[in-house]
């Protein structure tokens, strides 16, 4: 090993081997996505539970390059409560040429979402952890990213109901009209322009948060669809077909698609989500319950222009009641459009652009053979 040995060590999680630095200690895993592991740990310089996150071969292909840079930079220049905080970043290679790993360090949270959603939520829980995703989602929008992934697995939250979005490897800026890719959003969650391959805009997460807030209320998925074109078909069967005016805005071999299918005259949202599905305690919950009931219709709307904005969603009286301007109008993050690089790289150009993240650059290496990392 190099001069570095014994800034890291290396723990067995499953199938696979965190390298860690030392001061990361009792790593257990706690959770897997698209892009690799997580498990908690103790930081041991500064005494506090800690969660990291190992990028699984972030270089193996520029698809997977770009979200890891895209992620890391997004990390690195968002700062909100809900939002989740980025405390380190380090490899344990060496070089350029053999940077292989990435580990995020974050702020341990106690569970994600769907650990959650399935619980008997009150109004008060239920409209503050939607006021929060609100609030995170609206500061990403004020950065001119739209997250459009949205779901209960890159949601996490402690056990006093504070909330933090995770994830940021696949948004995008709200001024690029990319192609959408079947991985960008989980089926489930996706908005109709998003499956229907349309323009969007902001409010393609309302329509997440929408299918989430049903969820809570409902006890299951609101459309669970078995692949991407039966998605399409549950929201049908529950929301309606949409009128023409709809139809004429998408393109001529979706709309030919789209209109083939059966008719859905839909069903009413009292229907969708009877009273007795929501709280009901006192006398206030069924004040609580209309306005909860009143949200979800106007969130889950197929059509993006009739349906309501995030700022209005932080302004329905189910959510307002939370509302601080610290929280949901904070100063936008500072992103330059180079950070936000949408263009095509080689393999090495993204480790040397995703390099400058660490606090000694890892090019540098190479002559003082350091070990890079971000302090907090
Ligand atoms: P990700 O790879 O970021 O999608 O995370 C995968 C899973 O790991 C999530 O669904 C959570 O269950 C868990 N997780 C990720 N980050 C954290 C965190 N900071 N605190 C607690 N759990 C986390």
């Amino acid at each position: 090993m190099s001069e570095g040995e014994g800034l890291f060590h290396s723990v067995q999680v499953g199938d696979s081997t965190f390298t860690v630095l030392t001061r990361y200690q009792q790593l257990r895993a706690i959770g897997s996505g698209a892009q690799g592991i997580v498990c908690s740990a103790l930081d041991s310089v500064l005494g506090v539970p800690v969660a990291v996150k190992k990028l699984s071969r972030p270089f193996q292909n520029q698809t997977h390059a770009k979200r890891a840079y895209r992620e890391l930079v997004l990390l690195k220049c968002v700062n909100h409560k809900n939002i989740i905080r980025l405390l380190n970043v380090f490899t344990p290679q060496n070089s350029l040429e053999e940077f292989q790993d990435l580990y995020l360090v974050m702020e341990l949270m106690d569970a994600s979402l769907c650990q959650v959603i399935h619980m008997d939520l009150d109004h008060e829980r239920m409209s503050y952890l939607l006021y929060q995703i609100l609030c995170g989602i609206r500061h990403l929008h004020s950065a001119g990213i739209i997250h459009r992934d949205l779901k209960p697995s890159n949601i996490v939250v402690k056990s006093d109901c504070t909330l933090k979005i995770l994830d940021f490897g696949l948004a995008r800026t709200a001024c690029t009209n990319f192609m959408m890719t079947p991985y960008v959003v989980t089926r489930y969650y996706r908005a109709p322009e998003v499956i229907l391959g349309m323009k969007y805009k902001e409010n393609v997460d309302i329509w997440s948060v929408g299918c989430i807030m049903g969820e809570m209320v409902k006890g299951s998925v609101i459309f669970q669809g078995t692949d991407h074109i039966d998605q399409w078909n549950k929201v049908i069967e529950v929301l309606g077909t949409p009128p023409m005016e709809f139809m004429n805005r998408l393109m001529e071999t979706v709309r030919n698609y789209v209109m083939n299918k059966p008719q859905y005259p839909g069903v009413s949202f009292s229907q969708l989500f009877p009273d007795w599905a929501f709280p009901a305690e006192t006398e206030q919950d069924q004040l609580k319950t209309s306005q909860a009931r009143d949200l979800l219709s106007k969130m889950l709307v197929i059509d993006p222009e009739s349906r309501i904005s995030v700022e209005d969603a932080l302004d329905h009286p189910y959510i307002h009641m939370w509302y601080d301007p610290g929280e949901a109008d904070a100063p936008p993050p500072q992103i330059s459009d180079k950070q936000l690089e949408e263009r095509e790289h080689s393999i090495e150009q993204w480790k040397g652009m995703t390099t400058p993240a660490f606090s000694q650059p890892i090019a540098s290496l190479q002559s003082s053979r350091s070990l890079p990392s971000v302090s907090p």
